[in-house]
């Protein structure tokens, strides 16, 4: 048996596809941020970073990098084994302490990752109510759909953000435990979920609410809360997800809830009991990275929401075809998996620009894209020069231009 041509094999299948990813490798400047150096293969050259989900550049800030050094000097590097085995470090009891106040819920519990905390909150939640069915957006993240999965419980999709649809749903689930998975913010389209009337929907059926934050966390709301701090709603949702990995800028995941709640997942969840907790250092800089934009009074977040809406704006005057969202997310779309990979190719190439082609089966085939996320440290010319390499790169590949702009003019 040649178990080394099956692999070949598979790997060929992606690549006949166009769906084989292809790594940029990048070292970031910290003090330069959204600037890298990019190794590439005829020698390392300067670029500017147009795809992170550091969407505030926290990842770079000097309170995170101090907080961690710090931290690194007194505690060491890694927790040395579970939470319970190797004893429960107090760097990441206060950022747990930290997270639940920020969404003003009564526990918090943090997991190596966003994608683990849903994955193993879900699952764990929904295996412990009896005869429980899961109500899960289409568009979920392949985190949740796993989550559903492991918990082995029955799931019905509703169609992505109906909540005609939703209703419909609850209402036939009768009166069986009902637990509804949704995100507030839509990483790839940028649309958000309509909330409110989710949680009147959950109100009105019984229905527990699992809200995944993750691409809103430290952007909106007032202390950074998200959708929800945003919309008031806060207390509506019973279980809130975030990461601490994109705008808080470190790494690591949670969930945020009532306290029984929390304690189940703590004391039942397999992908939180048998694994090394999170590096005590890295829990105190992201403790410090929340910390930091829940006093911030919005400073990063206005400069952000600023910069993102120059960019929109400068895009649709070029004609550059986006969906209309009114978030931080740009998906400038072109709709076809080679022509994707071209155009990113030439910004980089071309023109030191690094946007990561999104194609299937992350995004649906013939909605391939590049998904622009300016960030509060894009400067203007920044911008300028995106909008000109964009130009550039679709009269040269023949790409259509938006017929009227997406955006209107301010
Ligand atoms: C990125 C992402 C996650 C996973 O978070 P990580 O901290 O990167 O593991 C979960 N949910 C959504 C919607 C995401 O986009």
């Amino acid at each position: 048996m040649d178990y080394e041509q099956i692999f070949v094999h598979a790997l060929d299948k992606l690549k006949h596809e166009r769906r084989y990813r292809i790594f940029t490798e990048i070292e970031k400047n910290a003090e330069h941020f959204p600037r890298a150096r990019w190794n590439a293969p005829n020698g390392p050259r300067d670029i500017v970073i147009w795809c992170s989900n550091d969407y505030l550049g926290m990842g770079s800030h000097p309170v995170v990098i101090e907080t961690l050094r710090d931290a690194a000097r007194r505690m060491g590097v890694g927790a040395g084994g579970t939470r319970n085995i190797s004893g429960n470090s107090s760097a990441i009891v206060e950022l747990e302490a930290e997270i639940a106040d920020l969404h003003r819920k009564e526990a918090a519990l943090v997991f190596s990752s966003g994608y683990v905390s849903n994955e193993t909150g879900i699952s764990t939640l929904a295996k412990l109510l009896p005869g429980c069915v899961i109500l899960s957006d289409q568009m979920n993240h392949n985190s949740i759909i796993e989550g559903v999965r492991q918990s082995g419980q029955d799931k019905v999709i509703f169609r992505h953000n109906d909540v005609a649809h939703l209703e419909e749903l609850l209402r036939a689930a009768g009166n069986r435990p009902k637990f509804i998975a949704f995100e507030s913010l839509y990483s790839m389209d940028g649309d958000v979920a309509p909330m409110a009337k989710i949680c009147e929907l959950a109100e009105k059926y019984g229905a527990m609410t699992y809200l995944d934050e993750v691409h809103a966390v430290g952007m909106y709301g007032p202390r950074g809360g998200g959708i929800a701090e945003r919309e008031g709603l806060m207390d509506k949702i019973d279980i809130v997800e975030g990461t601490l990995a994109k705008a808080f800028g470190v790494i690591g995941g949670y969930i945020a809830g009532k306290r029984a709640a929390i304690d189940a997942v703590r004391s039942y969840a397999p992908g939180f009991i048998f694994t090394t907790a999170m590096c005590p250092a890295l829990a105190a800089a992201a403790a410090a990275s929340v910390r930091h934009l829940k006093n911030s009074n919005g400073g990063e977040r206005e400069l952000h929401q600023t910069q993102v809406r120059k960019t929109r704006k400068a895009l649709s005057a070029a004609g550059i075809p986006m969906l209309p969202a009114d978030t931080h997310i740009i998906p400038v779309m072109v709709g076809d998996a080679g022509l994707c990979k071209a155009a990113s190719d030439m910004l980089l190439f071309d023109h030191g620009i690094y946007l990561q082609p999104i194609n299937a089966p992350t995004v649906p085939k013939g909605t391939e894209r590049l998904r622009v996320t300016p960030t509060p440290h894009h400067t203007d010319e920044m911008i300028a020069e995106l909008v000109r390499a964009l130009s550039t790169v679709w009269r040269k590949l023949g790409l259509p231009f938006a017929e009227t702009p997406a955006v209107a003019a301010e």
